[in-house]
């Protein structure tokens, strides 16, 4: 039976998308590489901001996905040890985000996605796209799905973006020109997101559930290896670096992150369309990865829903409406990297980074845009 959109891939896109095509009603199979469990363990990112909450209160999920959850109110800095909060629910309007790991998410989005009778195939091996400019067909195994529309949420490594001809994508990258190594510790969660800025190199602490939490610490690429400290070297640095002695605990993943932008143009081929990590990457500085994906999910399932019912006017403009939220948050994530990393050693940078930073503090303006883009920039009607 053919059906109207296989999503590839099973992520924060592919499942946001799914369960909002299957609320209105658009029939979708998704297929996933991977089994259930490694899908629902992924740990990684942890803010759902205000924009994907009402994403899902206006689907009619909020009580499925966003219950118990904390809000996101205060961000902390600490500037060579000095406390600084920042109330960003306040700057916003109270359009603070949710403090929600990115495996409960995830967790929540499949279990509801498959009560409610959804048909999710995991282990999807050698996924492959056919026809993307007539009737789409998409393989795996013996099995072979028709189909009115693929939409690509399979990741940065994912098939999708290889199934578009390289010369109908421009592709954009640029590296920060930093190293990042971040580590998962059963380590209590700071009160408030907190982020340590100063000579010895950035640090932060974020919250991962009631008794855990995600550790970053900047290093020197060419200069330094992460991978050879040991833990206890790293504890060493992060107390130095957070001005908090008291903190260790046992560490349970270890990962040295790119800090590396990537965006590919058009977000769209024929009748395939790329959502999430498939179509661009951002640094974690603002925690946009995750929300972007889901913002992508959110304008692809209203416009393959009008689509299908006979209108694609929405589909035509799906790329443009996302790359315009997608440079916002490249450019947002850029700005905010190099305010609280010393990137070039130079005093003088160093200097504007630490105006840049007080600025936030002392212009209730330059607050408010800060907490703006932290909400979300705003497309929900
Ligand atoms: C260590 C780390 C920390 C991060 N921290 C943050 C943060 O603090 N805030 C934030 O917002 N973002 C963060 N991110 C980024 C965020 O996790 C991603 O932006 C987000 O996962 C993107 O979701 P996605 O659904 O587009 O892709 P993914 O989460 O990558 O999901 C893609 C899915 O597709 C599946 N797949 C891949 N290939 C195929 C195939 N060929 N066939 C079928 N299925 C396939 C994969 O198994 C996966 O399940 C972090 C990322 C990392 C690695």
């Amino acid at each position: 039976m053919p059906t109207d959109v296989v999503v590839v891939g099973a992520g924060p896109a592919g499942l946001t998308l799914a369960n909002l095509l299957q609320r209105n009603g658009i029939g979708c199979v998704v297929l996933e590489a991977r089994d259930r469990s490694y899908v629902e363990e992924r740990q990684r990112a942890g803010v759902l901001d205000h924009f994907g909450g009402r994403v899902f209160a206006e689907a009619g999920l909020a009580d499925q996905v966003l219950a118990g959850v904390p809000t996101q109110t205060f961000l902390e800095f600490r500037y060579e040890g000095e406390p600084r909060l920042l109330d960003i629910a306040a700057l916003s309007d109270g359009r603070g985000g949710s403090i929600v790991p990115q495996q409960m998410l995830v967790r929540r989005l499949l279990t509801t996605f498959l009560d409610e009778g959804g048909d999710l195939r995991f282990n999807a091996k050698d996924v492959e796209l056919h026809s993307l400019g007539g009737s789409p067909r998409v393989t795996y195994g013996d099995v072979s799905l028709d189909c009115s529309y693929v939409a690509g949420c399979d990741g940065f490594h994912g098939v999708s973006r290889r199934s578009i001809p390289e010369d109908e994508l421009t592709t954009y990258t640029f590296d920060h020109g930093i190293g990042w190594y971040t580590m998962l510790a059963d380590a209590s969660p700071p009160k408030y997101p907190l982020m340590g800025i100063g000579r010895h190199g950035f640090a932060a602490q974020f919250p991962r559930g009631p008794v855990a939490s995600r550790f970053y610490l900047q290093y020197k690429p060419g200069e330094e290896d992460p991978r050879a400290w040991t833990d206890d070297e790293a504890w060493d640095k992060l107390r130095l670096r957070l001005g908090d002695p008291s903190l260790g605990g046992t560490i349970t993943d270890r990962e040295v992150v790119e800090m590396r932008s990537f965006v590919v143009e058009p977000m769209a081929y024929e009748k395939l369309f790329l959502a999430g990590d498939a179509a661009h990457i951002i640094t974690p500085m603002g925690a946009k990865g995750m929300n972007l994906a889901i913002a992508d999910a959110y304008v692809l399932a209203g416009a393959l829903t009008s689509a299908v019912r006979g209108d694609d006017t929405a589909l035509r403009a799906y790329s443009d409406v996302c790359l315009r939220r997608t440079w916002d948050y490249q450019e947002f994530s850029r700005w905010f990297t190099e305010m609280v990393h010393d990137t070039s050693g130079d005093p003088f940078q160093r200097r504007l980074a630490r105006a840049r930073f007080d600025r936030l503090f002392t212009n209730r303006a330059a607050g408010v845009a800060f907490a703006d883009m932290m909400a979300g920039v705003d497309l929900v009607s």
